[in-house]
């Protein structure tokens, strides 16, 4: 079978390099052709031997996605896409412009398992996890399609990271490596539903990225109700995990709080809220919830997430409202997904 060459670090592809009886610099230039030129085939390395171009082609693979479709909002001029996997599966990945430059939402995993109520990407489960390869050309794909440098990403698409740890943290350390395409990790976020046993892993990584939560409720009860995982870890635990990751990192935490209608954007919610992050190094990120028809949540309305905001802020929080990026067009992860396997 051919290795995934994209999915190796410099060292990993030096030691294949030489195992071929090539000089150990042709890794680094074959590296860079990867990384740095973000070629999807061999025939490309145009300053590497034919022979050699050869012999890769015969032991190894360029792991790609290719653009099935692509949809652009005409308010912000997002982009979401829809990648075609090797394999032949499906993927969404999201191209942001902010002011400070260009974000990419990358996916973990093909679907997800994590069952959380108001999420379109785990409604038929996972397919399987994605390779650090296939993270990393979400990336290069965009890079190439619109000319640009991607500055920031968020692991916020499709999938649970922590449930494709290993792959997840191959991707952060290739992503940042300045070999490559040497995107900061001050500039990376990663978002988990709360798997408690990966924030433990995470904070021994000594990555200077930002962890966010979906927190999404302020007690186990709702918090049970909306999201499974609770029921394994509960919001104590969780809780208890993000003090430890703070002191261990002094990074701060996000905590992602998506507002449904009538389930979980009362002022008593507010106040319980502000109750157990209290003292806590964090920012709370408000979201209207995306509205997803199979999953019947309702956005909360303007006013109310106003005011829901506004308790947070008086107790002392730093609370902001999500812009909604997009939502002409299908921009909350699975949805594109999900209506072209209903075509299909
Ligand atoms: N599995 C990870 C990352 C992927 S989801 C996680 O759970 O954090 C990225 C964010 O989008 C999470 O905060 C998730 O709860 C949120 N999300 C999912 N569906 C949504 C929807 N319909 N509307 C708003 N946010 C949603």
């Amino acid at each position: 079978m051919k290795k995934d060459i994209l999915s190796m670090d410099l060292n990993e592809l030096t030691s294949e390099i030489v195992a071929l009886g090539q000089p150990k610099f042709k890794a680094k230039q074959i590296y860079r052709w990867l990384h740095k030129s973000f070629v999807t085939d061999f025939s490309q390395m145009t300053d590497i031997s034919l022979e050699l171009r050869q012999n890769l082609n015969d032991n190894f693979v360029i792991f790609g996605c290719s653009i099935e479709k692509k949809l652009i909002s005409e308010y912000d001029s997002t982009i979401k896409y829809l990648f075609r996997l090797d394999d032949g599966e499906y993927i969404e990945s999201v191209l942001m412009k902010y002011k400070y430059g260009y974000t990419v939402c990358v996916s973990s995993q093909v679907g997800c398992r994590m069952g959380c109520s108001f999420c379109a990407s785990t409604l038929s489960g996972v397919v399987r996890n994605l390779h650090p390869s296939e993270i990393l050309s979400q990336i290069y794909a965009i890079s190439r399609d619109n000319c640009i440098r991607v500055s920031h990403i968020v692991m916020m698409g499709m999938g649970e990271p922590f449930d494709n740890y290993d792959n997840v943290v191959k991707f952060l350390n290739l992503v940042s490596d300045e070999n490559g395409v040497n995107i900061s990790m001050r500039h990376i976020s990663l978002s988990t539903c709360g798997i408690v046993t990966g924030i433990y892993k995470l904070m021994e990584e000594n990555f200077q990225l930002t962890l966010s939560i979906s927190l999404h409720a302020p007690n186990n009860e709702l918090r049970s109700s909306m999201m499974p995982v609770n029921k394994k870890w509960n919001i104590e635990e969780l809780i208890f995990a993000c003090k430890k990751y703070t002191e261990k990192t002094s990074r701060r935490i996000s905590f992602e709080y998506a507002l449904v209608k009538g389930v979980n954007d009362t002022d008593e919610c507010a106040v319980e809220l502000s109750r157990i992050l209290k003292g806590m190094l964090c920012h709370i990120n408000l979201i209207p919830v995306n509205e997803v028809s199979e999953t019947g949540c309702k956005k909360s309305t303007p006013e109310r997430v106003k005011r829901f905001s506004d308790i947070l802020s008086k107790k002392g929080f730093t609370v902001t409202v999500r812009r909604e990026l997009g939502s002409d067009i299908n921009a909350a992860c699975g949805q594109l997904r999900r209506s072209t396997q209903k075509e299909k």
